[in-house]
């Protein structure tokens, strides 16, 4: 969980400046979880209660952001290697956004990011079961007979996967490939690849385009937008 100072965490909220914020801190005029603070730089978390003045805080402004993610990019908030991380777009944002779920290296397509702990986690659960829609270029020629086994559930290593949507867009005998779009209910590690790969199909191009209600419209890859807070709703 994210840790902030407790002074910054007040200023943020609109309540005061942050210099204001430390003076009444060292004033004893600020509680968390109901005790006096008087340390400056207590970190606190999303989750503490926090008065000012015997006043609580509203929630710290909480951030909805979709995100077009291009390939080549590490869904990570920070790589050891250097590489290019998601969150590197987003350098002037001033909370400290994560992304909920990941994407593939090598996959493209709608990646949402929040400061919001909770709704991230609701969002990944397995109870959740957002509906998520990729387009898929495969190197092989999907069968009509494998279509229907991927929509009523496969065995893959870590157990059978639920029900998925198949649409074969067009596919090439010749060329031997596929382009198709498939939505699953469920985030495993690297599931599309391996439920394509379970057929000996390798996925050449892999793109989220469809998150629950919200799609790609507008953004190129590398674009981001906030989600409106009714947007938000409908996801939850
Ligand atoms: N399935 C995959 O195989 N890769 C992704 O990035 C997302 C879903």
């Amino acid at each position: 969980e994210q840790l902030d100072r407790l002074q910054k965490v007040i200023a943020r909220s609109g309540v005061t400046s942050r210099r204001k914020a430390e003076a009444l801190i060292e004033e004893g005029k600020v509680t968390v979880n109901g005790a006096v603070v008087k340390t400056l730089g207590t970190k606190v978390r999303p989750s503490d209660r926090i008065e000012v003045e015997g006043i609580p805080l509203e929630n710290p402004d909480k951030v909805y952001i979709l995100f077009h993610k291009p390939t080549k990019v590490i869904t990570s908030v920070s790589d050891d290697k250097g590489r290019t991380v998601v969150t590197d777009f987003f350098p002037q944002l001033e909370e400290r956004v994560f992304p909920v779920g990941r994407l593939d290296y090598d996959t493209s397509g709608l990646l949402l990011l929040t400061n919001d702990g909770e709704f991230a986690n609701q969002m990944t659960h397995p109870r959740y079961k957002v509906k998520k829609k990729y387009v898929a270029k495969l190197k092989g020629y999907l069968l009509r007979e494998q279509v229907r086994q991927l929509e009523k559930g496969i065995m893959l290593e870590d157990g059978k996967t639920a029900p998925a949507i198949v649409k074969v867009k067009s596919q090439d005998r010749e060329k031997n490939s596929t382009l198709v779009e498939i939505t699953i209910s469920e985030g495993r590690n690297r599931q599309v690849r391996r439920m394509f790969s379970h057929f000996g199909h390798e996925v050449v191009k892999l793109s989220r385009v469809e998150y629950g209600p919200l799609n790609l419209k507008g953004l190129n890859a590398g674009d981001a937008r906030e989600l409106s807070p009714h947007e938000v709703k409908t996801l939850r």
